[in-house]
């Protein structure tokens, strides 16, 4: 969470270059915004506002904002998404200590901030905000009364916050930044007289093609045309640069309104390739889950419900038990991790704050780790034993799109694999991506039953099978950024609660594929039906009982594929419909770096 953008260099419009990284970090946090620069006068310059970039009050005609003409070659900026102190200007960073020598902008949270905060208030220091972040800045301007050295300063100041942060400090008198992080990311660049750090590298991708993703605990110091990194160590560390291979108009609009509906379709193509070039990959993993003795999927969110999906497939393809739990539950059932237990973490960022503390702890008890992962470079593709790569690009869209179907892809061939059926799997998956480009060409009937349910406040999703996790992944979409609360469930459980909710015109998504669940969801449908719902049946076969009818064929397990993106249009739509933005739901961001 968060988006942290710092530049140092020969251009003299550093703020507009900031505000441009900013933006394209948006999707990490965007309850309010800010950004420091040092003008060539020698004056600080200091912008915040509540609200997305684009909001605020330097919108132009274009709609698009910027900051005033000013002459500037280095400062820091900063997109957040508030855990201490609510969503104000005062609360935006980058935060300062008394007189503006200690310029901060922060991820993560300190825990130990209230402790830290009376002490320094206690030897005088003003605080301005609520947030935890503002500390560091003071803790850091009371050390410098003591003290010259500021890597000292800053390393002796880090090493007393409590927490998993990152913090870039920003000393505008001797033009200096320093980079330090424990849990969230922070990556580095050095191109043509220029230095930059950000959360993530497709903000710096207009500058390079090769970055630094810094170790935690590294202490990163950059001045004007110099950098120099110390390992955890303190000592001397030659940062080996790693090439990135996405470029930058994977990560722009295009001919798109919003990230969300684009990334829903590119579906197709990036399925495809992971399905065409993937084997090595699914080969070497498959034999890693065959020698494990038990395998743990962690996730969160998204990631977690393709892991329940990931548990019917490995249980019907390859018959296989595979444990799953919720990444941020997983400290409280890790008691049985033995040496050679697996664990297997998708996460689209590689950087999800409870998959990460869950993997240090598996690797404490020398358990084996495997990534699935879309960011390489990221914390956990550096932390695992072995990861399978997504390549999907980067996803900008708050709610996972392609990140999810491609994670169920990869279960899919896995499970194949261990098998020992995995021309089979490729089958039934090439015909389940063309049943995906199928379902896509009718988005104009979603969009038009969206206008149909906007005003609902309740929507229940059903399926059995694979088609539970489906409806699971399916409620997340609506609910992520419609607003409307959906609840996916598996058919037989309504009747053990749920079904207390549904009154006269309650809409019920029901997805029933002619398989082996075919029968008894459809008699769900009719329970439900019998109480007034209004029936949505998402099938290859048509039924009197469904209220409306969207077909998508057959294809075995790979099914869950286009029923998935069904709810993904679905929505989008009703997002449209409603008059929000779906790349940017409220009180949500991408790549939860905080508990
Ligand atoms: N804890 C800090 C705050 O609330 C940082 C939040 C963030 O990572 O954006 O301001």
């Amino acid at each position: 969470m968060c988006g942290i953008f710092a530049y140092s260099g020969s251009k003299n419009n550093a703020g507009d270059i900031i505000l441009e990284g900013l933006k394209s970090l948006e999707y990490r946090g965007y309850d309010s915004w800010g950004v420091a620069v040092k003008t060539s006068d020698g004056k600080i310059y200091l912008e915040k506002h509540i609200g997305k970039i684009g909001e605020a009050r330097y919108r132009t005609v274009s709609g698009e904002a910027h900051l005033p003409a000013l002459q500037s070659s280095i400062g820091i900026g900063h997109t957040r998404w508030a855990t201490h102190g609510g969503v104000t200007e005062k609360n935006a960073h980058p935060h300062t200590d008394c007189h503006k020598k200690v310029i901060v902008v922060h991820n993560g949270i300190v825990d130990n901030y209230e402790y830290i905060k009376n002490k320094l208030a206690k030897s005088g220091h003003k605080f301005f905000a609520e947030t935890d972040t503002e500390v560091i800045a003071h803790l850091i301007e009371e050390k410098m009364k003591n003290k010259k050295d500021l890597k000292q300063i800053v390393l002796e100041s880090f090493k007393e916050l409590a927490g998993l942060n990152g913090i870039i400090v920003f000393f505008p008198e001797t033009e200096q930044f320093f980079a330090i992080k424990t849990g969230s990311p922070l990556v580095f660049c050095t191109n043509n007289n220029e230095q930059l750090i950000a959360s993530d590298a497709v903000a710096l991708l207009p500058y390079t093609k090769k970055v630094y993703y810094l170790e935690d605990n590294e202490l990163l110091q950059i001045s004007r045309k110099t950098f120099y990194l110390l390992d955890e160590n303190r000592k001397e560390k030659f940062p080996v640069f790693m090439k990135l291979t996405m470029n930058k108009g994977d990560a722009e609009l295009g001919k798109y309104s919003h990230y969300m509906i684009k990334e829903i379709w590119e579906q197709p193509a990036v399925l495809q390739n992971i399905v065409n070039g993937q084997h090595n990959h699914i080969q070497k993993g498959a034999k890693i889950i065959r020698e494990a003795y038990g395998t743990f999927l962690v996730a969160c969110g998204s990631a977690y419900i393709s892991t329940v999906a990931a548990t019917y497939l490995f249980s019907k393809i390859a018959k296989k038990h595979l444990n799953t739990s919720i990444a941020s539950e997983f400290s409280y059932l890790e008691h049985f991790i033995k040496e050679k237990s697996l664990i297997i973490a998708p996460s689209q960022s590689g950087e999800s704050i409870d998959v990460i503390s869950s993997i240090k702890n598996a690797k404490e008890h020398k358990a084996k780790i495997m990534g699935i992962i879309n960011v390489l470079g990221s914390t956990l593709y550096r932390l695992a034993d072995y990861c399978i790569p997504l390549n999907v690009g980067p996803e900008k869209g708050v709610a996972a799109t392609k990140s999810l179907t491609a994670k169920i892809v990869v279960y899919y061939l896995l499970a194949h694999e261990l098998n020992g059926t995995y021309k089979k799997g490729v089958k039934e998956l090439t015909q389940a991506i063309k049943e995906t480009e199928e379902l896509l060409k009718k988005h104009k009937k979603i969009k038009e039953l969206s206008e149909q349910l906007k005003n609902h406040k309740n929507l229940f999703i059903l399926g059995r099978g694979v088609s539970y996790p489906a409806a699971l992944e399916s409620a997340l979409k609506i609910k992520e950024v419609s607003y409307i609360h959906a609840e996916g469930l598996a058919a037989g459980e309504l009747k053990h609660g749920a079904i207390a909710l549904v009154e006269k015109g309650t809409p019920v998504i029901v997805y029933n594929p002619q398989d082996e669940t075919y029968e008894d969801t459809l008699s769900s449908a009719h329970e439900v039906t019998a109480r007034g719902a209004y029936v949505i049946g998402v099938s290859n076969k048509n039924n009197q009982v469904y209220n409306e009818f969207i077909k998508v064929e057959n294809c075995e397990e790979a099914t869950i594929i286009p029923n998935v993106v069904v709810a993904q249009l679905l929505g989008y739509y009703l997002a449209l419909a409603k008059g929000l933005d779906p790349d940017k739901p409220r009180n949500l961001a991408k790549s939860v770096t905080v508990k």
